[in-house]
């Protein structure tokens, strides 16, 4: 039996029904037996439930969902059929709405108990019309099962791959593509990869849409360089996937879980796709980032744009700039705007999307953001009207911040897809001159937990 632990009123394996008063920010249900948490994955707050507890820490544990004893107004039926299977979205057990109102619950919580922000104006979610096969970028695993090709993604917590006819999030595109090269690769007799034995060729398919352009690429991820009967599964692809522009193999050999390798190889067509963000063109090859959601991403930018009230006289610095999207879609209204960013390629990615739009006033710089914005500022006497900060979810370095509060631009516009350190960094910007006048969240990844915001900071007047 299991150990009861002292100050925890439940065990393992117990049975319990509670009352649902939260939603965690990973979209868990929330709520309290006999004053101790319980997270309960797939309840909605305001539900009352039967669950099992599965793991029991000291200020907080765990639990199964059995059953509703009384349901939420705002649980709705999950779409896919393999929604409870995938580890993929969380969130399609509620309505649309309370999605994004749970969204922006979130960021009102963290700016709030992290951030210590209590006045400030954030908005409702920015929610789109149509909250599916909104993603252009689709990676799916290949493996062999019951000595069946199967690609489709691992149930959550393993490495057993779950067959996949489609994924409702996806452009169907990419499902297409995904279930041509299935196909082919089973014709063919060109082997999957055996992830425990490390044997076999194609570990990944990845799919990439360009939804302005129509334009598609298919990488295939191979465990080795040398792909049997290449050039018939390539001609079979050219006929079948008439919206292909680029057919691309990268090389990974090592034991891993990431999912690309050094070596990119075009074996037919363009080394990327193209697309657009509301009128700037962007070119993207196969490991590039690009936002996978291009719908909302011109509302987001449109967000940045309107936050940074730029009126061509300003200088721009966008630190974590990727492939410059942000940068270009702001130079247009900006005297001159300065991209920093720490992966080589993007930079390289940059210069070309700049060339591509004619963009004479943007200039893109290798390097960690907190290296290359401080020694621009200390060196070089770099100052900028405004900055913006798009960092990974681990937020800015310290160092960054510090230079940002040095440089004294008039407004920061800070988008971020993580409202905790997006609220720790505002709190450090709040204590040394910048007010956070308002912030915006945006839904770019409907049916998961993950929320976007862009939020304004302005100088304040000493
Ligand atoms: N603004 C871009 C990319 C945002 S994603 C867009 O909207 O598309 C965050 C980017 O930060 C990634 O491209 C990542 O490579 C980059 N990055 C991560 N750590 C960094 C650092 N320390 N300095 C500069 N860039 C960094």
């Amino acid at each position: 039996m299991a150990k009861l632990m002292a100050n925890v009123p439940v065990q393992k394996n117990q049975l319990i029904e509670l009352d649902m008063t939260g939603q965690g920010h990973q979209g868990e249900g929330v709520g309290r037996y006999r004053d101790y948490t319980l997270f309960v994955p797939g309840a909605i707050a305001g539900e009352r439930v039967k669950a099992k507890v599965t793991k029991v820490n000291k200020n907080y544990g765990f639990a199964k969902l059995i059953e509703i004893v009384r349901q939420s107004e705002q649980r709705t039926e999950p779409p896919c059929p393999l929604y409870h299977r995938c580890g993929g979205c969380h969130l399609q057990h509620m309505t649309y709405e309370a999605q994004l109102a749970h969204k922006r619950q979130t960021v009102v919580d963290a700016l709030t108990r992290i951030g210590k922000l209590e006045d400030v104006t954030v908005h409702p979610t920015l929610g789109m019309d149509e909250p599916w096969r909104y993603r252009n970028k689709s990676q799916v695993p290949v493996g062999l099962v019951n000595g069946k090709i199967v690609a489709g993604f691992y149930a959550p917590g393993t490495h057993e791959i779950i067959d996949m006819e489609g994924c409702p999030i996806q452009h169907p595109y990419s499902d297409e593509i995904v279930n041509t090269v299935k196909r082919a690769l089973a014709d063919l007799g060109i082997p999957p990869y055996d992830e425990t034995g490390h044997k076999g060729l194609v570990r990944h398919i990845v799919a990439r849409v360009g939804y302005a352009t129509g334009e598609t690429m298919v990488v295939l991820v191979t465990n080795g360089r040398n792909i049997p009967r290449v050039d018939e599964l390539i001609r079979r692809l050219r006929n079948e996937i008439p919206h292909v522009v680029s057919i691309v193999q990268n090389v990974n050999t090592a034991v891993t879980n990431v999912i690309f390798g050094p070596h990119t190889i075009t074996l037919w067509g363009k080394d990327g796709i193209e697309d657009r963000i509301g009128d700037v063109r962007f070119f993207i090859s196969a490991r590039s980032f690009f936002q996978v959601n291009p719908i909302q991403t011109q509302v987001l930018y449109d967000k940045a744009l309107e936050y940074a009230q730029l009126t061509g006289r300003e200088t721009v610095v966008d630190a974590y700039c990727g492939i410059g999207t942000i940068s270009l879609f702001l130079a247009r209204r900006a005297k001159r705007v300065i991209g920093v960013e720490v992966v080589e390629e993007a930079i390289e990615d940059a210069q070309r999307n700049a060339e591509l739009n004619g963009i004479m006033n943007a200039e893109f710089l290798a390097g960690e953001a907190e290296q290359v914005i401080p020694q621009l500022y200390a060196e070089r006497g770099l100052r900028a009207d405004v900055v913006v900060v798009d960092p990974p979810r681990k937020g800015c370095d310290e160092k960054l911040l510090q230079t940002i509060v040095d440089m004294q631009p008039q407004r920061v516009v800070y988008v971020s897809c993580n409202p905790s350190t997006l609220a720790r960094d505002l709190r450090f910007l709040e204590d040394r001159g910048y007010e956070t006048q308002e912030v915006q969240p945006v839904d770019m990844f409907p049916h998961t937990f993950h929320v976007e915001c862009c939020s304004l900071l302005v100088r304040k007047e000493n």
